[in-house]
């Protein structure tokens, strides 16, 4: 699926990132780790994995590479983070607040399920881009309790929204790079501008 664009980033800084370069292989979508801000120059859109984002925030300074993010996603390119890459992307984060990148207009509270054993896969749905249900995978996950006015719901499981966008910003609270349901990774790549 290269089509005719530089390769994704996937921020490799911590986390599971290794996951999203297997599905982006398995979509044959190009991709490149990116672990300094320069490395941004050099993609076309960047995925924000999950792990533990008070850890990556603390990265982020040694980095700067939140700066960095902020002046990418300005500039209209596709970001899109899971969980943990959901949480920094936040406009505002609960249990507890902290600092965050304030690209998407939602609120999202970390670990909102409960603790690693509250982890859990189930059914959803993301009817604008699978026909089917979607495997979803929470993995101390945050839940989003807010959605902005200018945000889209694109998944769902249960009541609650699971993947969301605004513009060229998208989140998600569960993991799709840990299973073999490519439709949201695919979906991604469809948003990447040609050059
Ligand atoms: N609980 C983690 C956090 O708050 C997110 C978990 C994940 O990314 N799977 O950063």
């Amino acid at each position: 699926m290269n089509n005719g664009h530089k390769p994704v980033g996937i921020l490799a800084i911590q986390g599971d990132f290794s996951m999203h370069a297997k599905m982006l292989d398995a979509i044959k979508a190009p991709w490149k780790l990116v672990k300094h801000s320069a490395d941004l120059d050099a993609v076309s859109g960047l995925i924000m994995p999950g792990g533990e984002s008070t850890t990556m925030l603390k990265l982020f300074e040694l980095e700067g590479i939140g700066k960095a993010i902020k002046e990418f996603a300005a500039q209209g390119k596709p970001i899109y983070g899971t969980c943990a890459g959901a949480i920094l992307l936040a406009k505002e984060v609960l249990n507890p607040p902290q600092e965050k990148l304030g690209l998407i207009d939602i609120a999202i509270e970390r670990n909102a399920y409960g603790r690693q054993i509250d982890s859990s896969i189930q059914p959803g749905e993301c009817p604008d881009l699978a026909d089917h249900p979607v495997e979803m995978v929470f993995i101390r996950a945050p839940i989003i309790r807010r959605v902005g006015k200018g945000v889209r719901v694109l998944g769902r499981c249960g009541n609650l929204p699971v993947l969301v966008e605004q513009g060229n910003v998208m989140a998600g609270t569960f993991h799709p790079e840990l299973t073999d349901d490519q439709s949201v990774h695919k979906y991604f790549i469809s948003k990447l501008s040609r050059d």
